[in-house]
């Protein structure tokens, strides 16, 4: 693959076992690189020890063999790269672009500013001058501005990074690498320039972008797929008790995962076998097909399939 210059990837957290949720993201992702004669990457997100549950990445592994799903290279563990994350923070600090910041989590609520996804930094500690050490976090000073950027399903996008997001974390008072910057960073490292994953991260994309443009890194494509939710609206996840995927029924799954994103495979797809509906799937995959929308409802029980 990768003649057409097309590298995309699949980038679970092994936070809680794959689930139909992350099942849709994978197929979606694996298919648009497959059918652009693409590069498709696994890289295990294993940023936050504190949250992940042991052997997980191991499963989701055996997992995504399982449904056949073929990866290039080797897997990428974000654990192993440490190191680089460290070095781009110092550039960052170096050019004045981060500073630490020393305040607890019930200072910046108690401050009251709202973000996209929980409190807005205040910007207490932006012209502090405090000095590095281990246990302070390190936030990026964003610009007043708008990113914008055009999603390949839900459209233009945009985001004012310092009224809707604010100053934000890349390594947390643990020493925990945060998300935002670790997923540019390895994008960036390993080629990635197409990023297909859901909805529930439009909200991180202008971060990112912002962070690529400063770091000098390309701007990848983007499309993010529609969440699957429950009955209560809720994101399937570990904390909703998605149950995971169960082993057994890959097809019927796989058939499932298909017409949720629109691409209705034909009846009787289910008897053909994984390699006959990834062939199909592959050569009819069709992006206008996938609902347009940010999230679907779905009631699924993995033991009536
Ligand atoms: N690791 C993230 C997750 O499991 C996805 C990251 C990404 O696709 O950019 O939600």
């Amino acid at each position: 693959g990768g003649a057409s210059g097309y590298v995309g990837r699949f980038a679970p957290s092994p936070t809680g076992e794959l689930h139909i949720g992350s099942l849709l993201t994978a197929v979606a992702s694996y298919l648009d690189a497959r059918s652009h004669g693409g590069k498709w990457l696994l890289r295990i997100e294993d940023l936050d020890p504190p949250r992940e549950v042991p052997g997980v990445a191991e499963r989701m592994i055996a997992t995504l063999q399982r449904y056949g799903f073929v990866w290039d290279g080797e897997i990428v563990w974000q654990s192993h790269r440490h190191g680089r994350y460290a070095d781009i923070m110092d550039e960052l600090l170096e050019r004045g672009l981060a500073y630490p910041c020393h305040c607890s989590r019930s200072k910046i609520k108690a401050a009251g500013l709202l973000a996209v996804d929980g409190w807005r930094y205040p910007g207490f500690c932006r012209d502090a001058g405090l000095q590095l050490a281990t246990d302070l976090a390190v936030r990026l000073r964003v610009p007043v501005g708008c990113v914008e950027y055009l999603d390949r399903l839900q459209g233009r996008q945009s985001q004012e990074l310092a009224a809707d997001v604010g100053d934000f974390v890349l390594r947390r008072a643990d020493g925990c690498w945060a998300y935002q910057l670790a997923v540019v960073v390895d994008d960036a490292d390993c080629g990635v320039n197409q990023i297909v994953r859901g909805a529930d991260l439009l909200d991180s994309t202008p971060r990112q972008i912002y962070l690529q443009r400063i770091l000098g890194f390309g701007e990848p494509h983007y499309l993010h797929l529609p969440v699957l939710v429950n009955s209560a609206g809720e994101k399937l996840s570990k904390q909703t008790l998605a149950p995971p995927l169960p082993e057994g029924g890959e097809t019927n799954l796989l058939v499932l995962v298909l017409q949720l994103l629109g691409q209705n495979p034909p009846a009787g797809a289910q008897l053909w076998g994984l390699s006959g509906l990834w062939e199909w799937a592959v050569a009819h995959w069709t992006v206008s097909k996938i609902p347009h929308c940010k999230a679907i409802s779905v009631e699924y029980d993995p033991k009536s399939g």
